[in-house]
């Protein structure tokens, strides 16, 4: 058996009966942070040094404001902050140091952290009891009752941290739970890439050959007619109810096709062999003709870097099940690189999702050729097929079937290359 942890996103049914404690929490985490970044930029002016997790918590454990949460929220919420410092510090982008958590005279809803001392688990009940600090306690209860609901298939048992996290609507609660499961052999020794490309398209090349495409376009319907959907409901009291409703049914169907799609994938490499998939780790996404575009901070990368962060987390649990492990690799060059060839260049043209060598005159589904050169990063083997075509073996296309919920291939006749 391995030992691993899980987080959970849980709904909260009572959300109105612990939302203004929740409120509290939330402001009291902001507050501490405020007042340990204080001190930090007190040391830094007087000794020009950086002070660590320990002298944080051995300083301020005094502090009024850490008595607004439980011990262990408040230790957890200086821990974030150290944190944050020394990955500022190791990191030399230039970026201003981690700032203040205020909004004018208010304070952001900061997410809350409860480890085991702070939480009484009901299961039977879907119940969490998270403790307050002394402060908070005074003017309510001594402790927030939140009534939780996950997705049916999800077992909730050895929980280790709750997080509460505020998501611009409500809170809901992350449960991160320790499990075993149990470990199976690797279905074989193959290796596969797998490249979230352009347009939405998720490709994957198999060692042996074989590349399928996962079209990722029902989302991105589904995203533009929800969006509509709310701008069109929008109150000027905030969202509406049928607003706050599309809001969720859009995220239940992410949720679930990103859950479909993650175990089919992992199912079809049981069925290939494969013991290590290659996904790359997307600090570069290209636009839709190809080339490549660093968006920075801001810009795309958000919209779509949750989606396949997401994608990469359900697809690495899902596959540690079969024993199969996802290894994140570099994405350079992924993009430029002929899989035939191994000319590199920025000038191999893209058109309409083809990716067309200039070098040795190949012409290949662009996504495709990613996934093999991302395999490439984890294995050395060279292509052994025929090339002298120009064309590559056409990729397998699944489709998304909403009726049955699965990915169904696509019959041949109507596959563009
Ligand atoms: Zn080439």
């Amino acid at each position: 058996m391995l030992e691993t942890t899980r987080t959970y996103v849980a709904r909260i049914t009572n959300h109105s009966q612990v939302r203004d404690d929740l409120d509290q929490c939330g402001f009291a985490a902001s507050k501490l942070w405020n007042v340990g970044r204080y001190y930090i930029q007190d040391r830094w002016d007087e000794d020009g040094e950086i002070p660590d997790e320990a002298e944080l918590k051995s300083e301020l454990k005094d502090h009024e404001r850490y008595s607004d949460l439980h011990s262990q929220s408040s230790q957890r919420v200086l821990e974030e902050l150290a944190e944050a410092f020394t990955g500022w510090y190791n990191s030399d982008d230039g970026n201003n140091p981690p700032g203040y958590r205020k909004r004018g005279d208010d304070h952001p809803r900061s997410t809350v952290t409860w480890k085991q001392k702070g939480i009484k688990h009901d299961d039977k009940h879907g119940q969490v009891r998270l403790s307050k600090g002394f402060n908070l306690k005074a003017s309510r209860s001594d402790f927030i009752l939140a009534e939780y609901e996950t997705r049916p298939d999800v077992v909730v048992e050895n929980i280790q941290q709750v997080r509460a996290v505020y998501n611009g609507d409500c809170w809901e609660l992350h449960l991160v739970c320790k499990k075993a499961i149990p470990v199976e052999d690797a279905p074989g020794e193959k290796t596969a890439g797998i490249d979230l490309g352009i347009s939405n398209y998720l490709a994957i090349d198999y060692e042996d050959g074989r590349s399928e495409l996962y079209p990722g376009n029902t989302l991105k319907e589904d995203k533009h007619y929800f969006t509509r959907e709310q701008y069109q409901t929008e109150g000027q009291n905030g969202p509406s109810k049928r607003a706050v409703r599309a809001r969720r049914s859009l995220s239940r169907r992410k949720d679930h096709f990103l859950h479909t799609l993650s175990k089919h994938i992992v199912q079809r490499c049981v069925e290939a062999g494969v013991e290590t998939i290659a996904v790359g780790d997307l600090s570069d996404i290209r636009d839709d003709d190809g080339e490549s575009r660093n968006w920075g901070a801001s810009g795309n990368k958000k919209l779509h870097g949750w989606e396949f962060n997401r994608f990469t987390n359900l697809l690495e649990y899902k596959a540690e099940e079969h024993g199969i492990l996802v290894d994140r690799v570099d994405e350079e060059n992924t993009s430029k690189t002929c899989s035939c060839c191994g000319q590199i260049r920025n000038s191999n043209r893209v058109e309409r999702g083809l990716y067309v060598c200039s070098s040795c005159g190949t012409t290949m589904n662009a996504d495709v050729n990613g996934a093999v050169n991302i395999r490439r990063k984890i294995t050395q083997s060279l292509p052994t097929g025929d090339m002298s075509n120009g064309w590559l073996a056409q990729p397998g296309v699944f489709l998304f079937d909403r009726e049955s919920g699965r990915f169904t291939p696509r019959e041949h006749g109507d596959c563009k290359p």
